[in-house]
């Protein structure tokens, strides 16, 4: 027989693909998540793909470089400012196409890029 499992108060069972990243890597949500997104679109007030494209279109919505679906992380360097259409069209070619073979790598190669842009 199993001992009792202490609950605290508003437990709740959770399927395992919600517990798969831990809390850390877990969207914010509410004031905490406010607030980093009004973070990311202060540092980055234009839109990071059309600047890549020489456009300086103002930023409006806040991005999960690798969507937190296939595992991608919710701290800064996996955030980029983007505009509703270029937000639109990445989420609809990821939802085409479906995660790439290396994304593992891609995620290794995001961090490390940051972190050395940041030191
Ligand atoms: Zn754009």
């Amino acid at each position: 027989m199993r001992p009792p499992v202490f609950r605290p108060p508003g437990w709740r069972e959770r399927k395992p693909w919600q517990l798969q990243d831990g809390r850390k890597d877990r969207r914010k949500r509410g004031r905490a998540g406010m607030r980093d997104r009004a973070q990311v679109l202060a540092e980055e007030p234009f839109c990071r793909l059309c600047l890549a494209a020489g456009l300086h279109v103002r930023a409006t919505v806040v991005d999960h470089i690798i969507p937190l679906a296939w595992g991608g992380s919710d701290e800064r360097w996996n955030k980029q400012a983007l505009c509703t259409a270029c937000h639109d069209a990445k989420s609809a070619a990821e939802r085409k196409n479906g995660p790439p073979a290396d994304i593992a790598r891609r995620l290794a190669k995001l961090k490390a890029d940051w972190l050395a842009s940041t030191s």
